[in-house]
Parts: structure tokens; sequence; C-alpha cells
């Protein structure tokens, strides 16, 4: 059931941490992936769509692309992403403007494109990246938790409205994941990303945090026939570590 073969996917975020094993994980089942971000020609797939999710021309068309490039869109994975990092009186209207952008607007405007193009092919299956932060939020990143809180309640809502469209739409919700976005923020603040890492690993019930392929797998789930009562669900990724 978790057979892909024949199956069209576009990947948001393609060239990050959890956007490139989630690339790799449809292919290994059959798929073919058009990637998008802003560089991802490094990545193997069988299309490239680069450009800047911030351009709502660009996300607007996204859809239509990879339907023209791979012949068929089947699968959609909105999992790019920014963390901004502050309280509200530390966050900046750029702040604003980056993560609504990029966590709320633009898998908005994917979704927009891509549920008549898989509603017009009998179905398909969205999977949207929140954040626990979303579900309970962390201290200083509330615009980030915020768009986290967004996405989760967008992917609830678009799941029960276009379930009679054959459009299952769900979401992961992970908790720490050993990506660029968690190990910059570390350098940023002054730690040494290895070390950080591995002591964050201590404080879940699983001993260790999340590395990529362990959300690309639930993603994959998400995105194939084995989730097909599935829709609306925002499902945690946490290895028994709950925040909040
Ligand atoms: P990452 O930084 O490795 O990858 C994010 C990708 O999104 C990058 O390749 C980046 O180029 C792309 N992107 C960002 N802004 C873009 C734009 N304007 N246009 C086009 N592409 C853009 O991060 P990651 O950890 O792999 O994050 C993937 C998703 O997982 C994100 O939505 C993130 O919020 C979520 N998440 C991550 C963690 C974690 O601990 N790493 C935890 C929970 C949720």
């Amino acid at each position: 059931m978790m057979d892909l073969t024949g199956k069209c996917a576009l990947v948001t975020g393609a060239a990050g941490g959890i956007g490139a094993a989630v690339v790799a994980a449809l292919r290994a089942r059959g798929a073919r992936v058009a990637v998008a971000d802003r560089d991802p020609l490094a990545v193997e797939a069988e299309a490239h769509l680069p450009g800047d999710l911030l351009d709502p021309a660009y996300a607007d068309a996204l859809p239509g692309a990879a339907r023209a490039a791979l012949g068929g869109l089947d699968i959609v994975i909105n999992n790019a992403g920014v963390i901004t990092r502050g309280k509200v009186t530390e966050s900046s209207d750029a702040d604003w403007d980056l993560s609504l952008g990029v966590n709320v607007e633009a898998p908005f405007r994917i979704c927009r494109a891509a549920i008549p193009l898989m509603a017009e092919a009998g179905g398909g299956a969205i999977v949207n990246v929140a954040s626990c932060w979303g579900l309970r939020p962390g201290p200083n990143h509330a615009v980030y938790c915020m768009t986290k809180a967004a996405i989760a309640s967008l992917t609830q809502c678009m799941g029960m409205d276009h379930a009679h469209q054959g459009i299952r739409i769900n979401a992961v919700a992970p908790n720490e994941v050993n990506t660029p976005m968690l190990r910059t923020g570390f350098v940023r603040r002054g730690f040494d990303p290895d070390s950080a890492v591995a002591e964050l690993g201590k404080t879940v019930p699983l001993g260790r945090i999340a590395e990529p392929q362990d959300i690309a797998d639930v993603i994959l789930f998400l995105a194939s026939d084995a989730s097909r009562y599935m829709c609306g669900a925002v499902v945690e990724v946490n290895g028994g570590k709950a925040v909040g």
C-alpha cells in the first residue's frame, strides 16, 4: 500500500533536511518527483522547479508546473519553512512577512491551486509540515509557533472540506529534527551543533532527536494509500517528547 509507482509528487523545501529525505523516500517507492526550492538543482529528481515561495505568482503556478513537468499530480508535500526567533516584542515586520509568507501563505496558495487539479484527476494526497510548537507553543518563538498553528488549522479545515473530492489532506507535527534549520540556530547562539544535538537527545524519551528520515517515513505514510482513511489529521512525531 506504500507503493507509489506511477504517482507524481511535488515537494517544496526539497533542498532542505526533511525535504531531501522526503524526495528520496517518495522516489524509492516509485513516485516521480518535482522538486521546488530556491536552488533545488542538486537534488536528484524528475523535474526541478526553482523559485522563491514569497513570490505569489510562483507559488500559485507550482502545482500546474509540476503537473506539466510530470504528466500528473497525485501528491503535494508542503514542507518548506523558516523559523524566526523571539517574543512578539522582539519580532520585526520582516520576521512577520517572512514567516507568514513561507509557512502559511505559500502552502495556502499551493493547496488552492493543487486541489482543483487533483479533483479533476479523481483525487490525491497533500501533506503539510506543521510542528509540535504549532500545537503547544514553546517559549521565545511567538511568530513561528503561530504560523505552525495556522498551517495545522488550515490542514484540519481542508481535510474536512475536500475529502468528498477524494483528496486527503493531513499534516505532520515534528518536534526537534537534526536538519540545517535546527543546527544553524545552535551555531547562531554560539553552540557546537553536534554537542547541542546530543544534549537535546537526552531530553527525548526515545533517547535522540529525530533524523530527517524519521519524519519522511511518516510523510510517506500520509501520502500513500496506507493512510486511506485519514483526512485533516495532524500527526505528532516526537519520540515521546510532547512540548508544553
Ligand atoms: P531546512 O532549513 O533544512 O529546510 C527548509 C527548506 O525550505 C530549505 O531548503 C529552504 O531553502 C526552503 N525555503 C525556505 N524559504 C523558502 C522560500 N522563500 N522559497 C523557497 N524555498 C524556501 O529545514 P527543515 O528542518 O528541513 O524544515 C522543513 C520543515 O519542517 C519546515 O516547515 C519546518 O518548519 C518544519 N519543522 C522542522 C523542525 C526541526 O527541528 N528541524 C521541527 C518541526 C518542524
